[in-house]
Formats: C-alpha cells, sequence, structure tokens
C-alpha cells in the first residue's frame, strides 16, 4: 500500500510536465499549396559585398560547424544545430539545399532542418515531394504561421535554393514597435510574399514577440535527418542613414 502511494504520488507530479509538454498546432485549415515541378535551383554566385557563409570548404564561420560533414563541396547535417558565429539583423540570404537522396520515415520526419533568420524565425525546410504533413509546417513555411504560397520542392537528392529577405522587427525596451517582415523565392518562385511575422516559430507554443537585440545568429536546424548544404552567403542591409 505504501509502495502504491509513493507510485501514485511521483505519477501527480510528472503528470502536469506530461500533460503540459505536447504540440501545438494553429488550428487554421489553410489551402493545400499549389505544386509546381520541374523548377530547378538558382545558383546565384555571392556579390562581392556579401558575408560567405559556406563556400564548400569548410564551416568555419558557425558554431559547432566542425561537427558537421563536410565533402565534395557540401555540409551534411550532424549533431547539433550550427550558429552563425556572426550576427545579423535586416538581410538578404541565399542558400541551397537538397534533402536526403535515400528516402526514410514521412511527414515532419523526412528530409527535416530549417534556417532561423535572428536565431528564432524559421523557416522551414522539410522534403514536401510526395510528402503531406500540415501546411504551415511543409517546406517553405513560416514554421507554423503561414504555409508557402507554391510547392516547388524537388524530388530527394536534387538542389534547392532559398533567397530569402528579412526585415527585423524592432523594440523599444520591452515594446514591440515594428515587426519582422519576410519575402523567400524557392527555385526563382516566390513563396512567402513579405510576410509579418507573429512572432518566434516553435513547436510547442503560438507564436510571440520576446524583445530581443537588433542581430541575432543564423541557425541551420539538425533534426535528425542529413539534409545538405551549399553556396550560402548573406547580405547585410542597411539603411543610407546607417552605417
Ligand atoms: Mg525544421
Amino acid at each position: 500500500m505504501k509502495h502504491t502511494s509513493k507510485i501514485l504520488s511521483v505519477f501527480l507530479i510528472l503528470m502536469p510536465a506530461v500533460c503540459f509538454s505536447g504540440e501545438w498546432k494553429s488550428g487554421i485549415s489553410w489551402k493545400k499549396p499549389e505544386v509546381l515541378k520541374g523548377k530547378a535551383a538558382v545558383t546565384t554566385p555571392a556579390p562581392e559585398d556579401a558575408v560567405i557563409l559556406f563556400d564548400g570548404k569548410d564551416l568555419s564561420a558557425w558554431n559547432g560547424g566542425e561537427k558537421w560533414l563536410v565533402k565534395d563541396g557540401y555540409a551534411e547535417v550532424r549533431k547539433p544545430s550550427i550558429s552563425t558565429k556572426q550576427e545579423f539583423g535586416s538581410c538578404k540570404l541565399h542558400l541551397e539545399w537538397a534533402a536526403p537522396e535515400k528516402v526514410k520515415s514521412s511527414g515532419q520526419g523526412r528530409g527535416n532542418s530549417g534556417v532561423f533568420l535572428m536565431g528564432r524565425y524559421e523557416v522551414q525546410i522539410l522534403d514536401s515531394y510526395n510528402n503531406d504533413t500540415y501546411y504551415d509546417g511543409q517546406c517553405g513555411a513560416i514554421y507554423k504561421q503561414h504555409p508557402p504560397l507554391k510547392n516547388v520542392c524537388n524530388p530527394p537528392g536534387e538542389w534547392n535554393s532559398y533567397d530569402i529577405e528579412f526585415s527585423a522587427p524592432v523594440f523599444e525596451g520591452e515594446k514591440l514597435v515594428k515587426p519582422a517582415f519576410i519575402t523567400v523565392y524557392q527555385n526563382g518562385v516566390l513563396i512567402q510574399d513579405n510576410w509579418k511575422l507573429q512572432g518566434s516559430t516553435a513547436w510547442h507554443k503560438p507564436p510571440e514577440y520576446e524583445p530581443h537585440g537588433p542581430k541575432g545568429p543564423i541557425i541551420l536546424q539538425d533534426h535528425g535527418n542529413p539534409v545538405r548544404f551549399r553556396n550560402i552567403w548573406i547580405q547585410e542591409i542597411k539603411n543610407n542613414s546607417e552605417n
């Protein structure tokens, strides 16, 4: 009896954690994004004023980069997620990526990675080629906020490009005075059109702005799938009045 009550009390202590650690979903019924096929990656070379984040040789611009595989001009996801040593605010970011050629699993378990602006706003990377999942979590989604306008995923193993234009949020103290906006092209096709971000993108809770500084790292996500990356560069966007 004593033993039983001990088990019961442990259960009661753990129960709230179990109940409140679940996934959050928006519940919005989005329309399925139209599927466009045969759009090749756009392999734009870095402009003169860009910061090169990966040129195919090494990931020395990244914290944790030495943990990932670098081979034949690409980098392949390993544990853990990696983040740029330099921090950025508003920017234009170019990267190319490929989902694993060998298809394993489905939904969110297939070719999952992601690129985070300022360490907290995720543009989803996922193998969404003949692989359905919730639309605001598929490839090119602003994760759990907004689906891509089109699904232009190339088959597993083939390269895709992202060109991301990001306008950083502005805070005055604790107060948000300007939200973030994001535009994304995948393989040259507009998939996010100046979307007003609702806050950070989390798996377990609704979007919410948390005050932060004017710059943050770019993060490439380790989600346990060997997604490949190449040709990553970034341009900082400054107003003419800024130095
Ligand atoms: Mg992801």
